[in-house]
């Protein structure tokens, strides 16, 4: 096939489609229910644009829908995002690690690359583990929204905002990040080696996924909690996506300081251990929305 041609083929039948400025159309999202329903006998329940096929009894899943799956779309669309799928994505939630591998060939077409969760953008599919915790699932759902978003956000701010939002507090009616357990690490690199995020900044796709990935990950997720916190993830997400700026200048602008101060503010800020807001955010979760390890 033509590369061409490829690409029109690629991008036609992958992913959640164009961005629209307004939500996806229940009408659409039921009719993709509907063939669901005819061939799974999953409880199947629609939030737009997602329809959730879950493991377990109905009511079950129906309270999932609503205080997790629904809440934290809403919560992410207004902390940041501005677009939404054109396309309906399925989203299983299975409740069992057999369950979950069992039906992963169904919903994405493979087997899972991780025992938490996964998007295939290809499959229009996230499917994740629940007995995991509810963390994958706003992990997931936020690559999502980046790539309807900002289709060219480089893999370092979509993995960092990812997994900024894996470990999700409520704080004042609105969605944060919390601490998790990839500070630790990170804690421990920062001891003994500069802090470098303009390298982090720099990199590929490839070189982001290739041999320091866990550092890349822990990196790139409390740079976003650090801009989280100084109230500046918002004006920083915007430079990029809007302005068309690198991560250096659109830190610099965010954070109106220049980018060494502000990775020297940083280094403390990772160093200094955990938010202490952290524990008064987690409790304030709606019970259902637990946290996870990956
Ligand atoms: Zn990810």
């Amino acid at each position: 096939v033509p590369w061409f041609l490829l690409t029109i083929l690629l991008s036609g039948c992958c992913g959640a489609g164009p961005a629209r400025d307004t939500a996806l159309p229940s009408s659409v999202v039921r009719a993709h229910a509907a063939a669901l329903r005819r061939e799974y006998k999953f409880a199947i329940v629609e939030v737009p644009p997602f329809v959730v096929v879950g493991g377990g009894p109905a009511t079950e899943v129906r309270a999932y829908a609503r205080e997790v799956v629904a809440w934290s779309y809403a919560a992410l669309q207004r902390e940041l995002f501005d677009h939404h799928p054109s396309r309906p994505i399925e989203l299983w939630a299975l409740r069992t690690p057999g369950s979950y591998a069992a039906w992963a060939d169904e919903a994405i077409g493979s087997s899972p690359g991780s025992p938490y969760g996964e998007y295939v953008p290809c499959a229009r599919a996230i499917i994740v583990d629940r007995s995991m915790g509810d963390g994958t699932l706003v992990h997931e759902m936020v690559h999502v929204l980046v790539e309807v978003d900002f289709p060219s956000a480089p893999t370092w701010l979509n993995e960092g905002l990812a997994s900024l939002y894996e470990r999700p507090g409520r704080r004042a009616g609105r969605i944060v990040g919390l601490d998790n357990w990839r500070g630790a690490a990170l804690r421990r690199h920062l001891r003994h080696h500069r802090p470098d995020l303009r390298a982090l900044m720099g990199t590929s796709r490839a070189s982001f996924y290739g041999d320091h990935r866990a550092r890349h990950y822990a990196t790139a997720r409390y740079l976003m909690l650090f801009l989280q916190q100084r109230g500046e993830l918002r004006a920083f997400y915007h430079a990029m996506r809007d302005r068309g700026l690198d991560g250096p200048a659109a830190i610099e602008q965010a954070a109106r300081l220049p980018l060494a101060r502000f990775q020297r503010a940083w280094r403390s800020f990772v160093l200094r251990g955990r938010d202490p807001q952290t524990k008064r955010a987690a409790e304030a979760m709606p019970p259902r929305l637990t946290f996870y390890r990956g």
